[in-house]
């Protein structure tokens, strides 16, 4: 099969043939759909010390190609989201059908082949079986969906409470679709590049303001009155935290979903004093991957704006290397 693969860092990824993967016992192989190119992705590739070889993706929606012996429960050609991890199928979460909490879980798109090729191989604990009406377009967005509305969740917000947001990537996109879905009473954006902000008044925003420029607290204080009791800092670099904090309210939190990998500081006096909460969101669980599904089927949440390019396999490498630097896209799709 066709698969784009990880050669160094900073190098292009490549297309080559690899070998079709086969569904041992208890495996499903699955045939892939959509892939969407992910930020971590991204800096995985120019930072990280991936094997060569790597096959990456992990945001994607698939069809069921083949069954293992002792599968049960799919047919070949039902429609599937992949949870990007591979359960164990052993530990006492696979086997009383919680897999998505499996504590020896391989991830799919870094640890195991992703799906950045035509097809994965995982374990049927992973797969979410799509409900009608959902595209497989819509289903590779469920992931990054998720990361959202886990932050949400950590956030813990009430109807008519304000956000500002910190980063108007995809996670950031997302998260303002969240607030503004969960009932916030007005959302602000802080980003950089002006496409982007265009994107977030798409997905939701009251307004959008670019922080070299104007204070998104300041809008918001314009609009409500009173400083924003939740800040989703969405970013993940030196410093967002230190600025989040600054950001939030008396007695306001801080969500912090951007992941930044380098050590970082803050002012702790300036949570102390005015009693800012820091939380931090990572996990997933089934029921919110059950929640965006749902919500992307019946079209009461859509991630299709952010979606500015669609991509076969062999045109990958080149958008995949457009994306390290700033430009018009969002989320790209590659699309079989
Ligand atoms: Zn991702
Ligand atoms: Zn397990």
């Amino acid at each position: 099969m066709k698969a784009c693969v990880f050669k160094a860092p900073g190098a292009p990824l490549e297309v080559t043939e690899v070998p079709d993967p086969k569904a041992g016992p208890g495996e499903v192989v699955v045939r892939v759909k959509d892939c969407g190119i992910c930020g971590s992705d991204l800096h995985a590739a120019q930072w990280s010390v991936l094997p060569a070889g790597t096959v990456m993706g992990h945001e994607f929606s698939a069809v069921v190609d083949e069954l293992g012996p002792g599968v049960t429960g799919l047919q070949v050609g039902d429609p599937v989201m992949v949870v990007p991890m591979i359960p164990c199928g052993e530990c006492d979460f696979c086997r009383t059908g919680q897999a998505l909490l499996c504590s020896h879980r391989t991830g799919i798109g870094f640890e195991a082949p992703g799906a950045y090729a035509e097809k994965v191989r995982t374990r049927p604990g992973a797969l979410l079986k799509m409900p009608p009406g959902l595209s497989h377009r819509a289903a590779a967005t469920v992931e990054p969906c998720v990361v959202g509305l886990h932050g949400l969740h950590r956030a813990l917000l009430q109807v008519g409470e304000t956000c500002v947001v910190m980063g108007a990537g995809p996670i950031g996109l997302i998260t303002t679709m969240w607030a503004r879905f969960a009932g916030a009473r007005a959302v602000v954006v802080s980003e950089m590049a002006e496409g982007r902000r265009a994107m977030a008044l798409k997905m939701g925003a009251d307004a959008a303001v670019n922080p070299r420029e104007h204070s998104p607290v300041k809008e918001l204080v314009k609009m409500t009155g009173e400083g924003p009791d939740v800040v989703f800092e969405c970013i993940g670099v030196p410093g967002t935290i230190d600025e989040a904090i600054r950001y939030a309210r008396k007695g306001g939190r801080v969500v912090v979903i951007g992941a930044c990998g380098e050590p970082d500081k803050f002012t702790p006096i300036r949570a102390l004093q005015r009693e800012v909460d820091v939380r931090f969101s990572n996990g997933a669980e089934l029921r919110e991957f059950q929640t965006a599904m749902a919500l992307l089927a019946c079209g009461r949440i859509s991630t299709e704006p952010m979606i500015t390019h669609t991509v076969g396999i062999d045109e990958l490498p080149r958008a995949f290397a457009a994306l390290s630097h700033p430009n018009d896209q969002c989320k790209v799709m590659l699309e079989f």
